[in-house]
């Protein structure tokens, strides 16, 4: 469970909280997505997650512990993909393993050739970031976190610099990963995209002045209805909710 009570952030040399008296829980298994208008403070939400920021004030916990900082027990992807350039597509997902120090060379060696097949990279697993388009860099970073196998997954608009048809093909990967993983993971995924939101998320909610203002649970078969055709009478229907937040 990730819970953050009564949090206040500002950053260094600003004057006005980002986020204030910020409440939020979120609880295993749960994929929740964060959206709001630009500048809310979305990415900074997830900053504090994952222990990159601290607040200067209220607590954020994780399984009931105070977050002093970066664990392994929480991964977080960007939406620039953070490949290591000089590595190539498995040796990017290998080094990770090894620096996690959670496996053996050749249980690491195994779980990066699992991940890159399941993300369909397997034939492109000896090429350099270079030689791969967006949607592989950006499959390549998710292999990556998938395969660290950490209980908590921190999506800040992993897709977001893609293109519709690579962005949809990617939103059903995770979500089938998401759904078949023997444990579900506990995933927060900022988008500024209601359509992704609807497809994606298990709960929905939006930050607005520096705290959660709306939420919504979003049930499975919504999820799937809006994966099939956003155009279906729910979808819209959804949406048109979700865009009445904005206002
Ligand atoms: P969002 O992800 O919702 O678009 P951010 O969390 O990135 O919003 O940013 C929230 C606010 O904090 C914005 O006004 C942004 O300009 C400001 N901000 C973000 N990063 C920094 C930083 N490193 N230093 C100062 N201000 C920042």
């Amino acid at each position: 469970m990730i819970e953050l009570e009564s949090v206040d952030f500002k950053y260094p040399g600003n004057s006005t909280n980002i986020l204030e008296d910020f409440n939020l829980t979120v609880e295993d298994g749960e994929f929740l997505c964060v959206i709001g208008h630009s500048g809310c403070g979305k990415s900074t939400l997830l900053r504090l997650v994952a222990g990159l920021d601290l607040p200067q004030k209220g607590e954020i916990r994780i399984d009931g512990s105070p977050i002093t900082g970066p664990g392994a027990e929480r991964t977080i992807v960007f939406q620039q993909y953070s490949l290591f350039p000089w590595l190539t597509v498995k040796k990017n997902v290998l080094f990770a393993l090894k620096k996690s120090g959670k496996y053996g060379k050749k249980e690491a060696n195994a779980r990066a050739e699992l991940f890159l097949e399941k993300t369909g990279l397997r034939d492109h697993m000896d090429k350099y970031p270079y030689q791969l388009s967006g949607g592989m860099r950006q499959r390549t970073a998710i292999a990556r976190a998938l395969a660290l196998d950490s209980p908590f997954l921190l999506l800040d608009e992993p897709f977001g610099a893609l293109d519709t048809k690579i962005r949809k093909e990617l939103q059903t990967l995770l979500k089938d990963l998401w759904e078949k993983g023997e444990q579900k993971k506990t995933v927060i995924f900022v988008t500024h995209d209601l359509d992704e939101a609807m497809i994606m998320g298990s709960r929905i909610v939006f930050i607005r002045d520096g705290k959660v203002r709306h939420e919504k649970r979003i049930d499975s078969g919504i999820n799937c209805c809006c994966r099939d055709d956003l155009g279906q009478a729910d979808c819209l229907q959804l949406k048109e909710e979700l865009a009445r937040w904005y206002e």
